[in-house]
């Protein structure tokens, strides 16, 4: 689904992505681990387009990606990407922050929409905020909101930047729940999360960065059982 290749990535002087590849079939779970300023969220930048790369190649469904990529849009709308905060239009209420773009796109018909927007609250458990403003909602259910505007566009990847990582810990377990209840479903995610058990228990595939490399990669639990960098045992024992 997404083909990373020799990936470089700088900002001024400062490299950030220092030749990261990487291959994310359909419906695997890739969680993105590692310390700040390893280069986790750069990363996922560029596999959307929000960051222009300097060298090496991103693909997605076999088209190159970039932020002068013909068909910028239509890939922008086959892959979500969620936030830590500020995922949701303050001055719209939930339905319309939902409908808004399947509704600009053609994706839904107007009449459409407001089943569109029941059908994907409904997945996240949120239903009866509906007619909610965003500041009416706790952070874990603007999280959930958040997630259920991707779902509407019916993405063909999610991306998730900690997504967790605002939130006060009783609200974590329902955003985690929503999550991994959509890998349940076949999803194809790839998240940037300092949730371990996550990491572990639900990913399909576990990628360590250090100084903007792909240090390590592999099965979650061998990774978390027997790292085999000083690098990344040290990391877990400091998340432990
Ligand atoms: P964290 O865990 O703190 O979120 P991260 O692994 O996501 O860290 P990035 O946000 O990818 O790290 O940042 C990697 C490096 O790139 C950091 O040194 C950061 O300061 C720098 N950086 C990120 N975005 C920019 C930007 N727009 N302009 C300049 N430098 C940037
Ligand atoms: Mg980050």
């Amino acid at each position: 689904l997404v083909e990373i290749s020799d990936v470089h990535k700088s900002f001024g002087a400062l490299e950030v992505l220092k030749g990261v590849s990487l291959d994310i079939e359909k419906g695997e779970i890739v969680t993105i681990i590692g310390k700040s300023g390893s280069g986790k969220s750069t990363l996922l930048r560029c596999i959307n387009a929000l960051e222009t790369i300097n060298q090496g190649e991103i693909r997605f469904e076999g088209q190159p990606v970039s932020t002068t990529m013909p068909n910028l849009r239509t890939m922008r709308q086959k892959v979500g990407i969620v936030f830590q905060a500020f995922n949701l239009f303050a001055h719209m209420t939930i339905e319309r922050n939902i409908t808004l773009a399947p509704v600009l796109t053609g994706k839904v018909a107007k009449s459409e929409a407001r089943p569109l927007a029941l059908d994907v609250l409904e997945r996240v458990g949120l239903a009866d905020k509906i007619d909610a403003y965003p500041e009416q909602l706790s952070g874990g259910q603007q999280q959930r909101a958040a997630i259920a505007r991707c779902l509407a566009m019916a993405p063909h990847l999610m991306l998730f930047d900690e997504v967790t990582s605002a939130l006060d810990p009783e609200l974590v377990g329902e955003v985690l729940r929503v999550m991994e209840e959509m890998a349940r479903q076949g999803m194809t995610m790839v998240l940037v999360t300092h949730e371990m058990n996550f990491a572990r228990n639900v990913a399909t595939k576990l990628i360590f960065m250090h100084q903007g490399r792909v240090w390590e990669q592999g099965n979650p639990g061998e990774l978390f059982d027997n790292p085999q960098t000083p690098e990344l045992k040290s990391f877990i024992g400091a998340a432990a």
